[in-house]
């Protein structure tokens, strides 16, 4: 259902489909690096490369590219394997990792060395730089670029072997220091690191480059269309070269633009900044654009596979509106989410004509547009709450709310007149008393016209709960851009969490289950926090869109 659309990655396939050029097999992988958790970008190469495999009944592996050992934990690893599930898609027998191959990859190097291709360099990284040239200067070749292939082996293994410090020496590949394309001039495949591996511990202390273990752990697999994202269409030529020196399985590096959201920063860099300064509360803070953030905000996976979907799949750079974001997920829970009534901000209402100890049960439609999702039970009785920001003393032109000497319909329940406005020594309003209408429980009125409807809860039957209202974390379009003297931390938007300490809610929600979308009336769609025992719920977003213009 993910790949409904074609696009110009479908249309390659499908003319090697044509042509038979794997014999009709698809095989893609999703290879994320373990330094951080799956942002929504991520979210987009998932919905792709599953999605491919899907179309044409193939296979997509989750791979781990695990060369950067110092980066990564097991604490990511984890968090992926979650978050690719959760999205709904499935690998193949267990997750790969680049370092199941760490030994194929050192055969390879023995190769590339045989071969002449390779060679031990002894530049300090400084030196590395310089000999690189500019993008209007050709590189120099190292002194150290002739050395015998009997040489470079022996030098190679005690690198492996540990016979020297970080740095002091790396294998490169012996391509063209004058070639137009820095990314092969040269470029390093293999560097010293004595530092502990989370999968394969203190075996190695060489540790392959991406460039050259990218390529080849595709090969490995029989990988046919190896997608990623157009920053590596330069990369495209060390991929195809590495892979026709070594004589391999020659997979098809296909590249697409990276997804870019407006309001949002999608780089794991800066995320874990973010993280890591504590300008959110860790990685699933429900303001951030990660998989585990937007789960526990109360995105469905549904609507992050429907905006992948809708935003399709192109080879030039482009920024969309998180407002699209925003809308698959109103529009996901508009049709799914049961209601509920909750009142954020309570005020009391007392309604001075209803029997004192009487009380009544409602019943009322568990979603207006579903029949079959059924109905609820709700409690009403002389004591009720409604919202703040639903009274006003002196209402404003055209206000449909309630005034003293107005009438409004309780949804679900009576119409109702707002007498007389308690307030406390400060002036402010602290309790309604009103009188009911008890013939108006699901009809009109006789001569007079109620102006609105409004939310309400039972004050003796309502649970107490926490209300976090998110909104977006950045209050900048392009937090990411550059900003004379500012960063993406300054445009963080203070509102982007606040909170409704003392929320009343309807008691049907006692067994809302974490991560369940809920409308609550009149203020949006929520759920119940998946981190807590305690009644905490979070807005996923509002009923419309605020930001729009
Ligand atoms: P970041 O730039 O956030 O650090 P990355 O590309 O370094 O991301 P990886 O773990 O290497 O992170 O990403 C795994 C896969 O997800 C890669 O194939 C990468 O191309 C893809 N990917 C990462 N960010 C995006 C994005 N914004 N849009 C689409 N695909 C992305
Ligand atoms: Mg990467
Ligand atoms: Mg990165």
């Amino acid at each position: 259902e993910t790949s409904k659309t074609g696009n110009f990655i479908t249309q390659i396939i499908d003319k090697d489909n044509e042509t038979g050029k794997h014999g009709g097999k698809v095989l893609t992988r999703f290879p994320p690096e373990p330094n951080g958790y799956l942002h929504i970008g991520h979210a987009k190469s998932i919905c792709l490369n599953f999605g491919v495999a899907q179309r044409y009944q193939g296979q997509c592996n989750l791979r781990f590219d695990d060369t950067n050992p110092e980066k990564e934990s097991v604490e990511y690893i984890e968090s992926i394997k979650r978050d690719v599930s959760w999205l709904g898609f499935e690998w193949k027998e267990e997750p790969k990792f680049a370092s199941d191959y760490f030994d194929a990859l050192f055969d390879f190097a023995c190769d590339l060395i045989n071969k002449g291709k390779a060679y031990v360099c002894d530049l300090t990284p400084d030196e590395m730089r310089e000999y690189r040239g500019t993008l209007k200067e050709p590189g120099k070749d190292s002194p150290y670029r002739n050395r015998s292939a009997e040489e470079n082996l022996t030098l190679f293994k005690e690198m492996r072997d540990g016979k020297y410090a970080d740095g002091e020496k790396v294998l490169r590949a012996k391509i063209d220091m004058s070639s137009p394309n820095i990314n092969l001039r040269d470029p390093i495949i293999y560097r010293v690191r004595h530092v502990h591996h989370h999968q394969t511990g203190d075996k190695w202390c060489v540790y392959p480059m991406y460039d050259f273990t990218h390529g080849l752990s595709d090969a490995i697999e029989g990988v046919t269309h190896s997608i990623c994202t157009l920053e590596f269409q330069d990369h495209r030529p060390l991929y195809d070269w590495m892979l026709e020196a070594l004589e391999t399985f020659h997979p098809q590096q296909i590249e697409f633009a990276r997804l870019n959201l407006n309001y949002t920063v999608t780089s794991k860099r800066k995320l874990k900044q973010l993280v890591d300064e504590q300008h959110v509360n860790g990685w699933d803070d429900p303001r951030m654009p990660t998989i585990s953030g937007m789960r526990r905000r109360g995105y469905t996976a549904q609507s992050i596979r429907n905006f992948c979907e809708r935003i399709g799949v192109t080879k030039s750079d482009s920024i969309v509106d998180v407002g699209m974001l925003e809308h698959a997920v109103r529009e996901d829970l508009d049709a799914n989410a049961n209601r509920a009534m909750v009142v954020l901000n309570p005020i009391k209402v007392t309604l001075t004509n209803y029997p004192e100890g009487k009380e009544e049960i409602f019943t009322v439609s568990n979603h207006p547009k579903n029949e079959a999702v059924g109905t609820r039970e709700v409690p009403f009785g002389k004591h009720l709450y409604v919202d703040q920001a639903d009274f006003a003393e002196v209402p404003p032109r055209k206000w449909k709310r309630m005034t003293p000497g107005a009438a409004v319909r309780l949804r679900g329940g009576y119409v109702i007149t707002c007498d007389e406005a308690i307030k406390d020594e400060e002036g402010n309003v602290v309790e309604l008393l009103c009188r009911y209408d008890e013939n108006t429980l699901g009809v009109n009125p006789e001569g007079y016209k109620p102006k609105g409807v409004i939310h309400w809860v039972s004050a003796e039957h309502a649970l107490s709960a926490e209300v976090n209202l998110y909104d977006r974390l950045f209050s900048h379009e392009s937090p990411d851009a550059k900003h004379e003297d500012k960063t993406f931390l300054d445009f963080i938007n203070p509102e982007a969490l606040t909170v409704a300490q003392n929320a009343k809610l309807e008691p049907s929600l006692l067994n809302a289950e974490p991560g369940v979308g809920y409308q609550f009336e009149r203020e949006g769609y929520f759920c119940r926090d998946l981190t807590t025992d305690k009644l905490v719920f979070n807005r996923t977003v509002t009923l419309r869109d605020s930001w729009a213009k």
